[in-house]
């Protein structure tokens, strides 16, 4: 083989992409793949960065479930021994004059509601059970993956029960047949923001397995932070024969005779591989890298129909001399149900919905010496203010930009403030993202954090161009767990088509 082919290409070394690489090479160590990344670090979304001596978590901040040996936790695949801390409240809320510790503990959890909604607490027990039945019984009929068919969903009525009595309805619904409080049911909104969606277009079975999983197993976040993680998967990919390029752009994805065959560079230099894997953005995927021509118009309809997931701000704070510790560490301050309807109608005000998290502690080592660091995030809308007042042409140098982003931190300073007294007086950095920066980090459409919305029909693994595949949240849905096991999907496909090759030249 020479020097710039290859047997695999991955465009892209988010979380799908890295495990799609690990399990490549973990199964055949004789396969030459090729992981390109645009930026000058692993992960995507799962990386981190320093500055100023401060570590921060560029975007995800815990994952669901990834407890080593845990039943759907994807690195079991590989042999992958990173340590995890879990945690033990999964959000704090500040809201009004209560503070309420959504705990990732049955018993703890039931005790907190118990405490604050004595007149809703007969029926806490019976949620969770039936959140922790759903979740069971949604593995035990394998209805996780797939398309839900008819014979699925009958079997779905004649042998479950609980997705008999709750399969209809959707998250709201479902919260609505246990507790009559709103407030407490607003506590459990973070469900369906994890992917991206409104109390409504979540359906009750998916958001009772999210919230079965993170009360039984739990959350996870990984010793030295999520770049932490990111770095072991690029090290555990290269270690396994691979070969890892960052700071290194796909600009083609290119096409003869109906077949993938490699990918040019922006700089213009040609790798070409018999498989190719993209791991970024799928409308960039389709419509750029490959081109429109290239596909049906039966493909090309649903790709551009697709509906982004949301995307919002993070404000990065560096701490100096301050004791963060006493803090939780994940908090929302104050509570607003309807922030992702009111940024998909491109409303925008910095009010309730600011969650907080202090990395520090989640793990101490984030900590160093006197320094601490902090990001809170707030879901708004991709083009809020032309464009975050940088124009249509999206420019980041604008001084109208410039100063809305100062306008902006300073608000959200003051309403960490009314939790952190006087944090203001110890932040030696601070750097705002918009969707603008999320746009241009991980060329991702509308800047949106969890890929295209969960609730529609996604594309599957292998697009209609023969040797072109998918891996991470454009098909799996949002979260760090789900891009994994979509990458070790995508690689299990591949590497079989490989066998399969092998076998015929035997
Ligand atoms: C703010 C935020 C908070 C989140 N919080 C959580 C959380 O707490 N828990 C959780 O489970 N999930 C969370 N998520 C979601 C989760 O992080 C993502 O769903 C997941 O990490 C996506 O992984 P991916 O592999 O699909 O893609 P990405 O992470 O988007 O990776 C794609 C990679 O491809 C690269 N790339 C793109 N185009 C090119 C090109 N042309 N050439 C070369 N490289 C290219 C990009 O630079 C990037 O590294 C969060 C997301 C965000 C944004």
């Amino acid at each position: 083989m020479r020097e710039n082919e290859f047997d695999v290409i991955i465009v892209g070394s988010g979380a799908g992409g890295l495990s799609a690489g690990v399990r490549i090479q973990s199964k055949n160590p004789s396969l030459k793949t090729l992981m390109i990344e645009k930026n000058n670090y692993p992960g995507g979304f799962i990386g981190g960065f320093f500055q100023k001596g401060f570590y921060f978590d560029a975007a995800a901040e815990a994952i669901l479930s990834m407890e080593k040996g845990s039943a759907d936790s994807p690195l079991t695949e590989f042999d992958f021994n990173h340590p995890f801390t879990r945690m033990d409240v999964i959000e704090t809320y500040y809201d009004k004059d209560r503070v309420f510790h959504l705990y990732s503990d049955e018993r703890k959890l039931i005790e907190e509601i118990k405490k604050h909604f004595p007149d809703q607490a007969e029926n806490a027990q019976d949620f969770i059970a039936a959140c922790i039945n759903l979740r069971d019984e949604l593995i035990k009929g394998k209805f996780m993956s797939g398309k839900l068919t008819l014979k699925k969903i009958l079997k779905m009525i004649l042998k479950y029960p609980n997705l008999r009595t709750y399969g209809r309805q959707n998250f709201k619904q479902f919260l609505d047949s246990f507790f009559t409080n709103e407030q407490l049911k607003n506590y459990f909104m973070i469900y369906p923001i994890w992917l991206g969606l409104t109390f409504d277009e979540l359906k009750a079975p998916a958001g009772a397995y999210l919230l079965a999983y993170s009360i039984t197993n739990g959350l996870f976040y990984p010793k030295g932070g999520m770049e932490a993680l990111a770095k072991k998967l690029a090290e555990l990919f290269v270690a396994r024969g691979g070969t890892l390029k960052f700071k290194t752009e796909v600009e083609k994805i290119l096409i003869e005779d109906k077949k993938a065959v490699g990918v040019k560079l922006k700089d213009g230099t040609i790798y070409r591989a018999k498989y190719i894997i993209s791991n970024a953005d799928l409308k960039r995927t389709v419509l750029n890298y490959v081109g429109k021509e290239h596909f049906n118009k039966k493909y090309i309809h649903l790709i551009e129909n697709l509906k982004q997931s949301m995307t919002g701000l993070i404000l990065f704070l560096g701490v100096e001399n301050m004791d963060l510790s006493q803090y939780p560490a994940h908090f929302h301050i104050g509570v607003n149900p309807n922030i992702v309807e009111e940024a998909r109608r491109g409303q925008f005000e910095l009010k309730e919905g600011l969650a907080v998290r202090i990395a520090g502690n989640k793990d101490p080592e984030n900590r160093v010496e006197n320094k601490d660091s902090l990001h809170a995030l707030i879901i708004a809308p991709n083009d809020w203010n032309n464009y975050w007042q940088a124009g249509k042409n999206k420019n980041r140098q604008d001084e109208k930009y410039k100063k809305l982003k100062e306008n902006l931190e300073e608000k959200m300073i003051k309403m960490i403030e009314q939790i952190i007294p006087e944090i203001s007086k110890h932040i030696t950095y601070q750097s705002l993202a918009t969707p603008l920066t999320f746009e241009r980090y991980n060329y991702v459409t509308n800047g949106s954090w969890y890929g295209p919305r969960y609730d529609q029909n996604l594309p599957p693994l292998a697009t209609p161009i023969e040797n072109l595949f998918l891996a991470g949240s454009n098909i799996a849905g949002s979260g760090v767990s789900n891009s994994l096991q979509s990458g070790i999907q995508t690689a299990n496909h591949i590497v079989e088509l490989i066998n399969k090759e092998i076998t015929r030249e035997d």
